[in-house]
């Protein structure tokens, strides 16, 4: 068996006949008749002329070898509600979706948005939207009114299929009044709307528009619906960027480039087999639920665990109770997870017996060193960073775990995956820097499949927004830092917007948060930059403390302040130290777990801190508001 060096750089030298044989990881209605059709750079075509179908890849195909193997487990601690769904039962659920979907007059296609909480239903019909040709495109649920009827209005679905309510932390979060309203304010909003009744919140239903799923489904107990073949280009769904770092861009993904990426992404990176359970904690709102909730184990024959809850509840221990309890072979969540444990008993770590996990992956934003050593040790698997985007589909630099056995670096996301040729570029001069040297991820295309294929009906704004920025070179820019090390693994550093110019000196955010994430007493923290008179910008941080006990004086908060600056200076020089470190109780976070350091620097300088739909907890804002204040 080739190891990982030899099949890196085979994807990159022989690209096509690397990947046609990466092709025949799924099953094709028509072998494709050209692996890479590359005549419109920077678009990329993969397996053109092939037709194939996502849900046949994920469902049916298991039918013929393991239909009463378990597919799908949903857990909800929310409602207390578990269910398991073989094979079989997935499919005959996904049919009735299907044909449900149809009676709608949704076809071939058409878009159909779904906002729906982490339930069943939610799953089946994502399937079932790939299994007619229907482009779904999932709105994280709980957005709210204004960014969903953007999104109506960017997709123009024919069909909205949503809940009544979904349920955050014991709380109910209704859904449909957030949702009349967003149809509202759309331009073109769409004749129907299926709703799931949980029965968690008031459903009103609006007579000619509004239809009951249960009533629907009702009708089709026995529909059979067979799989639309679609050529390899066609779109898959549509999924919006979490729109950090400003207008949300519909990321548009293949059927076939996609399929084959994912089914090699689970045999090389997380070594996933049939039979074995995968747990991965995101939702299927995120790009990280589409490829590992839904698609990636389905497509490895694997059983996928569907997870409404967080990790606190009841108690920290129930990912691992969960874990325990299913045979988790492979895990996936993100470094937000982890630091919210780090700030509980240790001892849950070894409450239960995780001897089935093989490992532990996390990905989403930068893995600081102290938190994955923390549940590293902790759990005694290996902890697996991974980096990736909504717009790359699956990781583009990580441990391909499944290849050959690795000793992954702790800070690092790793090495590049199969046909990612990255490079590391300044980003004035388009150079590629010696090893070592700090600058912008950028991939030189053709891009691998799986990736997005373009921006929804705008492929201008694709080449404009990803492959102009780098003066010179056409190549695709992650607008995020890094330094690839000798030994071949890289660092991500940050985002390009996210550097600070202190009297002409350029800091990284990332770098300043790593160092404060460094002293023993820090669970998590957030650097901004704050404009400054004198330097132009200062840093600031603010910080999550594991023990707030040990800093209710102002006293003790004056002296851990003066610790962790002491750090900073002796890891990164005193240039880098902060004007001010608060200490806050929560950081301001998107629902995805990313750090809304945009707002957080404007309200360090007294601006509007601008659209908060996403955030997490909007007390976060208005506390951090309080102590700049000295409040
Ligand atoms: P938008 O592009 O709309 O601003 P976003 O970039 O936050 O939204 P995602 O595509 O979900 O939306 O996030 C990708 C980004 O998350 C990466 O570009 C990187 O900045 C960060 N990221 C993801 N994984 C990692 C990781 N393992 N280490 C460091 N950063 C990561
Ligand atoms: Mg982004």
């Amino acid at each position: 068996m080739p190891n990982y060096a030899e099949k890196y750089a085979r994807s990159l030298s022989d690209r096509e006949g690397y990947w046609a044989e990466e092709a025949q990881l799924i099953e094709w209605q028509q072998q494709p008749q050209k692996i890479l059709d590359y005549s419109r750079p920077p678009f990329s075509k993969w397996f053109t002329g092939g037709t194939t179908n996502l849900c046949h890849n994920a469902v049916d195909r298991w039918l013929k070898t393991q239909a009463d193997a378990p597919a799908l487990i949903y857990i909800s601690t929310e409602t207390g509600a578990q269910e398991t769904y073989s094979y079989a039962q997935l499919h005959a659920e996904v049919n009735r979706t299907a044909a449900l979907l149809q009676s709608l007059g949704v076809a071939r296609g058409d878009r159909v948005l779904i906002y729906m909480p982490m339930i069943p239903q939610a799953t089946f019909a994502m399937l079932a939207c790939v299994r007619i040709g229907a482009i779904h495109s999932v709105v994280f649920g709980g957005f709210a009114a204004h960014s969903l009827a953007t999104r109506i209005d960017d997709a123009e679905p024919k069909l909205i299929i949503a809940a009544d309510a979904g349920s955050r932390a014991g709380k109910v979060v209704p859904y449909k009044g957030l949702l009349d309203e967003a149809l509202a304010l759309a331009k073109s909003p769409p004749q129907n709307v299926l709703l799931f009744d949980r029965k968690l919140a008031p459903m009103p239903m609006q007579a000619g528009r509004d239809v009951d799923w249960e009533t629907l489904r009702a009708q089709h107990m026995n529909a059979s619906v067979p799989c639309a073949w679609l050529e390899s280009s066609e779109a898959s769904y549509i999924l919006y960027t979490s729109g950090t770092t400003g207008r949300p861009k519909g990321v548009q993904r293949d059927t076939g480039g996609y399929t084959v990426a994912l089914a090699a992404s689970m045999r090389d990176i997380f070594d996933g087999k049939p039979g074995e359970t995968y747990f991965c904690t995101s939702d299927i709102g995120w790009v990280v639920g589409h490829s590992y909730i839904v698609y990636g184990p389905l497509l490895a024959g694997m059983a996928t665990i569907l997870y409404e809850g967080t990790p606190l509840r009841p108690d920290a221990g129930i990912l691992w109770k969960i874990v325990q309890d299913h045979k988790v072979a492979v895990m996936f969540s993100a470094p937000t997870a982890i630091r919210v444990l780090k700030k509980q008993d240790p001892a849950y770590l070894n409450k239960y017996d995780l001897s089935s996990l093989k490992a532990l992956f996390l990905a989403g934003e930068p893995l600081d060193e102290p938190t994955a050593r923390w549940i590293s040790e902790g759990l005694g698997r290996p902890i697996v960073d991974n980096y990736w985007q909504t717009e790359t589909g699956w990781p583009i630099l990580t441990y391909p775990m499944g290849v050959e056995e690795c000793k992954p670096r702790f800070g690092s996301p790793g090495v590049p995956m199969a046909g990612f040729d990255v490079r590391i570029l300044h980003e004035r001069t388009g150079e590629e820097l010696a090893t070592g040297e700090k600058g912008v991820v950028a991939i030189v295309p053709p891009l691998p499949p799986g990736f997005m294929s373009t921006i929804w009906r705008d492929d201008a704004r694709f080449v404009e927004t990803y492959f102009r920025s780098i003066p010179g070179r056409e190549v695709y820019s992650s607008f995020d830092w890094g330094i690839k090390e000798a030994d071949g693994c890289h660092f991500i550093l940050g985002r390009t917007d996210d550097v600070i110019n202190v009297a002409g000196h350029r800091l990284g955010t990332r770098e300043i948060e790593e160092s404060i994430s460094s002293h023993p007493a820090i669970a998590e923290c957030a650097v901004v930059g704050v404009a400054d008179p004198l330097k132009g910008q200062m840093p600031v941080g603010f910080a999550v403390v594991k023990d707030p006990a040990a800093i209710d004086t102002l006293a003790a908060r004056l002296a851990l302040e003066g610790d962790v600056m002491k750090t900073i200076d002796k890891q990164l020089g005193p240039i880098a130290r902060p004007s001010r470190v608060y200490f806050v109780s929560v950081l301001p976070k998107t629902r995805s777990g990313k750090v809304l350091r945009r707002s957080i620097q404007a309200v360090c300088e007294g601006r509007d801190p601008g659209d908060l739909t996403t955030i997490e907890d909007p007390v976060a804002l208005a506390q951090l508001k309080d102590v700049v204040a000295g409040k």
